[in-house]
């Protein structure tokens, strides 16, 4: 079980070996663990074993994370006291001019811009329970509850083109038909309660909240995909940051409305009004 021949690899020991060997993959790729990084590792403490002929691969796996720890440090190396300095090809490479910093390596791969997506989202209210359908089990947002929404491709559709898209789309979804027992064609005067940006690791959304008031159902028409929530409910239901915010966009719109400023603003002052109130965007 002890001083088996067996190298560890941790964040330390990805830099060293990176900064050894000048190597360019990107030491946050998983991939590249498996395949480069732990079979250098594996070589390294072998052949430095058989080497000395001592076999303490334990005190070897130490002093290459201490290495990485105490010296070969991510942001300031100290390459002039480096015991390894005369194997170290980045340290070469920084004599040599070809680099300016020995910290280029490893090298970070840069983070593509995230994704832009446009969704219309829709809350349905009855008597202030909110209709809530849960995402498929894949995903983004992988089977948590959200407000009826659809994923549009042009984002600069006006919004009688966007409560098209509601009737098209949300409308037509059995869950959503289910919930709001509808039989044929359901006509809804649709409001729009303005946007509310969110930002993932990869994608940036910005979502145009449209709410209506449901008079007639039966709230007992639903699944487990499908949920009438107050917005305790939801708190207890653990839904995503985007769909608070979402909520706290239309609460806010209320609030306005129920002052009158809503009405008595332009069009695109309202846009900027409601704009304001969600700006702030989050990782998630
Ligand atoms: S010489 Fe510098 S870059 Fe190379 S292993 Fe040592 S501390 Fe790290």
């Amino acid at each position: 079980m002890f001083n088996r021949v067996e190298p560890l690899v941790d964040g330390n020991v990805l830099r060293v070996l990176a900064r050894l060997q000048a190597c360019n993959l990107d030491i946050a790729d998983q991939k590249h663990h498996k395949t480069v990084f732990w079979p250098q590792a594996a070589q390294l403490v072998k052949q430095t074993l058989d080497d000395s002929g001592d076999l303490r691969p334990g005190d070897f796996n130490q002093s290459l994370m201490e290495l990485g720890a105490l010296v070969c440090t991510p942001k300031s190396a100290k390459c002039t006291t480096c015991p390894v300095k005369d194997l170290c090809n980045v340290y070469k490479m920084k004599k040599d001019g070809e680099i300016e910093t020995v910290e280029q390596f490893p090298v970070k791969k840069k983070k593509n811009a995230p994704q832009d997506e446009t969704v219309i989202t829709c809350i349905f209210n009855y008597q202030e329970k909110y209709l809530c359908v849960k995402r498929p089990e894949t995903g983004l947002l992988a089977g948590l509850w959200e407000f009826p929404s659809v994923m549009i491709e042009d984002p600069k559709l006006k919004q009688k083109e966007m409560i098209e898209k509601i009737n098209e789309n949300t409308l037509k979804s059995e869950q959503v038909k289910k919930a709001l027992k509808l039989d044929g064609e359901a006509k809804f005067a649709f409001t729009y309660c303005g946007q509310v940006t969110h930002v993932f690791t990869h994608i940036k959304q910005l979502l145009h909240v449209f709410c209506v008031t449901v008079k007639e159902i039966d709230p007992t028409m639903v699944d487990d995909k499908t949920k009438w929530m107050s917005s305790a409910d939801m708190n207890q239901a653990g839904v995503p940051t985007l769909v608070k915010k979402v909520l706290k966009q239309y609460q806010n719109h209320n609030k306005l409305v129920g002052k009158g400023v809503q009405k008595k603003l332009p069009l695109k002052r309202k846009r900027e009004e409601s704009e304001d109130e969600a700006e702030d965007t989050d990782e998630e």
